[in-house]
């Protein structure tokens, strides 16, 4: 079982990020993660922003470093940077807006082309506080997923649902191909 920690040390670090369309709860999926905070009015800064969280599996610490594309995907101006050398990403979709789901194929698109050969994504279609709105069945994630090998689950940064459980489902994955590639 994975549990977080507060300490600075740690036996991994790794980088992962987070994509997809704008507005569809980047930003406040990690700092709620990160820092159990949500915004109702997040005005995305332009660059790019990232959070730490040491997470304990077993005996061992693993520091995920997430980054966040701060706006810039508004832009498309996702550099090949952005995704160098992550070894995890939480591809994110927004359940009341069918467009953000229809655009995942380019974001994976984007994500194997210039992502690692590993890399471990989980799809996360979040907002599913907002039940009278949805556009998108959770079927439909749950097909994506598994055509393209992916990890899924519904979260709600708002109420805080499975934000948690995404995350740590991603690291958790991580972890355990770098550790078996360093043994
Ligand atoms: P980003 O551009 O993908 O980083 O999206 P933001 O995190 O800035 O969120 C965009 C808007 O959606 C903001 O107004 C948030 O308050 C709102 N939002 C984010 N997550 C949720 C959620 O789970 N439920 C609801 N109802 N609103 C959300």
């Amino acid at each position: 079982m994975a549990s977080t920690v507060l300490d600075d040390e740690c036996d991994y670090l790794f980088k992962t990020v987070l994509i997809g369309d704008s507005a569809v709860g980047k930003s406040n999926l990690l700092s709620r993660f990160a820092k159990d905070e949500f915004h109702i009015d997040s005005k995305p800064t332009i660059g790019v922003e990232f959070a730490y969280r040491n997470v304990k599996i077993g005996d061992k610490v693993a520091k995920a470093q997430i980054w966040d594309t701060a706006g810039q995907e508004r832009f498309r101006a996702i550099t090949s940077s952005y995704y160098r050398g992550a070894l995890g990403a939480i591809l994110v979709y927004d359940i009341t807006r069918r467009g953000t789901f229809e655009n995942l194929k380019k974001w994976l698109h984007e994500l194997r082309e210039y992502g690692n050969r590993d890399m471990v994504i989980v799809l996360v279609g979040n907002k599913s506080d907002l039940v009278d709105s949805r556009e998108v069945d959770v079927e439909d994630g749950q097909s994506l997923a598994q055509q393209e090998n992916l990890c899924f689950m519904e979260t709600s940064a708002k109420e805080n649902l499975n934000v948690e459980d995404a995350f740590l489902q991603m690291i958790t994955k991580v972890f355990k191909i770098a550790s078996q590639k360093s043994l």
